[in-house]
Parts: structure tokens; C-alpha cells; sequence
């Protein structure tokens, strides 16, 4: 054995944290770290919520699992408060984001299958998507170096740039069955899909008899200060993959769809072990307790807007190590000027937990139950690690 008994495929920073509180971590050694990442977009209400806790415990008394062989009440009722929240009729539980993907995938091939056209299998997606590390979520996404060397990929995935819907036009044919978009770019460095954009797909996908797939793993569950960021755009699709912050911290996702997506979904044709299961609908349902709370989202939208205009202020005076601030809600990200892993560095010194993304963006993804107090914390924090840097690189030249 070389190394540690792991896989190598993490690079992990060498901090091991003992427990959580809110939006804070601490370490075995006692140290606090002003958690900024959320287990990337994860820890949508913070560590230990008194009421993500009860709500796990008192199920964890009860009963873990019994399969989907049988009813499960909280299953039953977390899918008819999504379907009552959403444009959806029918939600299948998972237990991560890309298997809610691959539902969502399964879902719309079934749905053109049914309907008497299997031709129609392929899907179009847009550079910089991610949609997780199964054959066929690395084939959606597109991304090289999550390709490289696992053999052919996966058939049927078309992929156009981003934001590219003249591209995106040109690449539907007799054989496309739909188009799956994140509405705001996660790993690809929190980039929003503009408005007019999600409505021409919109048209796009009327027009040609395609099923329209939004990919809110990420940027859903009151992440951009509604409960899903498509709502910004007044657009809905056919079909929605959600995982991360619908647990709070506890694995599961979800896809939905609307009742005529869902058709070909019948008795047999799919399945999940564990998805769904009593713990993981505990607590999805005491995340959408305090989320779908009066004013919780619009304290989401004045906390975000705090954050963002801190931020753009650091950004002004550090222009050498942040170039621009982007996205929405409280998934904003430091377009770096220095390498984003080096700006990771500095704020990880000044302990302030943040998440690198592609385009050299470094990603902040707070607990939606961040405080103004926290805010201004973490705006300490970050000026702080941009000086540090700003100094060290000038120091470095003087050399
Ligand atoms: C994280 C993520 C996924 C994959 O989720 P896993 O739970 O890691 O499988 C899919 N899509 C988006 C947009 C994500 O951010």
C-alpha cells in the first residue's frame, strides 16, 4: 500500500473537522473556519440545524429502510410538496445528483420511446456543464479530462458552447430528444444562463417536440433566493434534476417532471435501492420547512446582494487578484486574476472555506442561513486574503 488506504482520486486539504455550527466548522485541533463553501452547495442550512437534527434523530428511532417495495409516508408527502412548489406532477428520489441526471436522461429517451419515436435518444448539452461522473453524466457534460480513459463515450450526447443557442438550433435533428442545461453553471464557474437564452430554448424545445432538462443540482432549493433559479427567468422545463441542498448535508436528489415527461416511467422500468428512503425524506422535509418559511427566500435575496456588493468592493481594491464578481443569490464566485487555487490559499489562511470552479473562479456557497454579522465576517476575511496575496506577489517581483 502507498499512501493512504483511499483512492487517489481527492486532493484534499490537510484539515479534518470535528463538528459544525451553523456556518461554522471546527477542526480536531479546536480551530474555527468560516464555512463559505457549504460542502459545495451542500449545506444548504448550515451544520447541526437544531431542526435537521431532530428530524434525522427522531427517524433514526423509527425506522432507516424498508426499500421501495413499500409506501413510505415521508417519501409520499416530500413529493407532493415539490410537485405543489414546482411545475411538476411526479418526482423520483435519489441519492445524488447524478442519478437524479440519469433519471432525468432515462426519463426523457422513455418519453420519445413511448410516444413511437427510440430514433429520438440524443440530447444537447453546453461546454463548461457538469452533470456528475457516471458513463453517462461525463458524456453529457462533455468535459475531456472526466473522459479521458474510461473508454468510448457514452453514445448520444451533442454538446454546442455556451450560451450558444443559434448553436444549439443547428444542432437539433430528427434524432435529438431534448436539451439539458444547468440554468446557472456550477463547477463550470457559477455562470449564468441568461434569461432570453432559457426562454428561446424554451421555444426551441415547442417547436421541435423536445423535452427541456434544467440541471438545479446546484443553483436550486433557494440557492439564488427563489426556490429554483429558473423561477428568475419565468420559464419551466419538462424535466429538473435536483440534489445538494435538498438534504441539507444528507445524501439524496430528486428528479421531476411534469405528468406527460413522465409517461414512459412506468411500473418497472427504473428503480433505486435506497433512494427515497425514510432518513433522506426526514430530512428533505425539514429543509423545505424552514426554506418554503415566509421571508426566507427574500432574507436569501437582501443577505445575497450584502455579500455581492462587499465583494464587488474587494474586487475594487484588489484588482490584481479578483477581476470581477459573478452570479446570483448566495452562488456568487471571485473571478480571479491570480490563479483561483492561490486565492483559495489565502482566504483557507485567513479561515474562510471557499470552492475553486473552472474558468479560474473561486466559488462562495454560504449556508442560506448565513448572518449580516457572518457576512461581514467573511468580507474581513477575503480583503484580508486578497492583501496577503496582493503582497506576496509584489514581494515575489521585487525580487
Ligand atoms: C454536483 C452536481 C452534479 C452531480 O451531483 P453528485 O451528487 O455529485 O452526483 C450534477 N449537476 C450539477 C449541476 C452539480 O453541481
Amino acid at each position: 500500500m502507498s499512501g493512504s488506504a483511499l483512492f487517489e482520486t481527492f486532493t484534499r486539504a490537510p484539515l479534518a473537522f470535528d463538528h459544525g455550527e451553523g456556518t461554522w466548522l471546527v477542526t480536531d485541533k479546536g480551530e474555527r473556519y468560516l464555512d463559505f463553501g457549504g460542502g459545495v452547495a451542500v449545506n444548504s442550512l448550515g451544520h447541526s440545524h437544531p431542526h435537521l437534527v431532530s428530524a434525522l434523530t427522531e427517524q433514526a428511532a423509527k425506522v432507516w429502510h424498508v426499500s421501495n417495495l413499500y409506501e413510505i409516508p415521508g417519501q409520499r408527502r416530500l413529493g407532493e410538496r415539490l410537485v405543489d412548489a414546482t411545475f411538476a406532477d411526479k418526482v423520483f428520489f435519489t441519492n445524488s445528483g447524478a442519478e437524479a441526471l440519469e433519471c432525468a436522461i432515462k426519463t426523457a429517451r422513455r418519453y420519445h420511446f413511448v410516444n413511437g419515436h427510440p430514433e429520438r435518444f440524443r440530447i444537447i448539452s453546453f461546454e463548461g456543464a457538469f452533470h456528475g461522473r457516471t458513463l453517462a453524466t461525463i458524456a453529457a457534460g462533455g468535459q475531456y479530462k472526466y473522459l479521458e480513459g474510461f473508454g468510448p463515450k457514452v453514445e448520444g450526447f451533442d454538446q454546442v458552447g455556451f450560451d450558444d443557442i443559434d448553436a444549439a438550433e443547428k444542432a437539433i435533428t430528427s434524432e435529438t430528444a431534448a436539451i439539458l442545461i444547468e440554468p446557472v453553471q456550477g463547477e463550470g464557474g457559477i455562470r449564468p444562463v441568461p434569461t432570453q437564452s432559457l426562454r428561446r430554448l424554451r421555444q426551441l424545445c415547442e417547436q421541435h417536440g423536445l423535452l427541456l432538462i434544467f440541471d438545479e443540482v446546484q443553483c436550486g432549493i433557494g440557492r439564488t433566493g427563489k426556490l429554483f433559479a429558473h423561477e428568475w427567468a419565468g420559464v419551466t422545463p419538462d424535466i429538473m434534476a435536483v440534489a445538494k441542498g435538498i438534504g441539507g448535508g444528507f445524501p439524496m436528489g430528486a428528479c421531476l417532471a411534469t405528468d406527460e415527461a413522465a409517461v414512459g416511467m412506468t411500473a418497472g422500468v427504473h428503480g433505486t435501492t435506497f433512494g427515497g428512503n425514510p432518513l433522506a425524506m426526514a430530512v428533505g422535509n425539514a429543509v423545505l420547512d424552514v426554506v418554503l418559511e415566509d421571508g426566507f427566500l427574500e432574507d436569501v435575496q437582501r443577505k445575497a446582494l450584502l455579500l455581492k456588493q462587499g465583494l464587488a468592493g474587494v474586487a475594487d481594491e484588489f484588482p490584481d487578484i479578483i477581476e470581477d464578481i459573478r452570479g446570483t443569490g448566495l452562488m456568487l464566485g471571485l473571478k480571479c486574476a491570480a490563479p483561483n487555487t492561490k486565492v483559495n490559499m489565502a482566504l483557507r489562511d485567513q479561515h474562510l472555506l471557499a470552492v475553486p470552479a473552472g474558468d479560474n473562479v473561486l466559488r462562495l456557497l454560504p449556508p442560506l442561513t448565513v448572518t449580516d454579522a457572518e457576512i461581514h465576517e467573511a468580507l474581513d476575511r477575503i480583503r484580508a486574503g486578497a492583501r496577503g496575496l496582493a503582497d506576496a506577489i509584489a514581494a515575489a517581483a521585487a525580487k
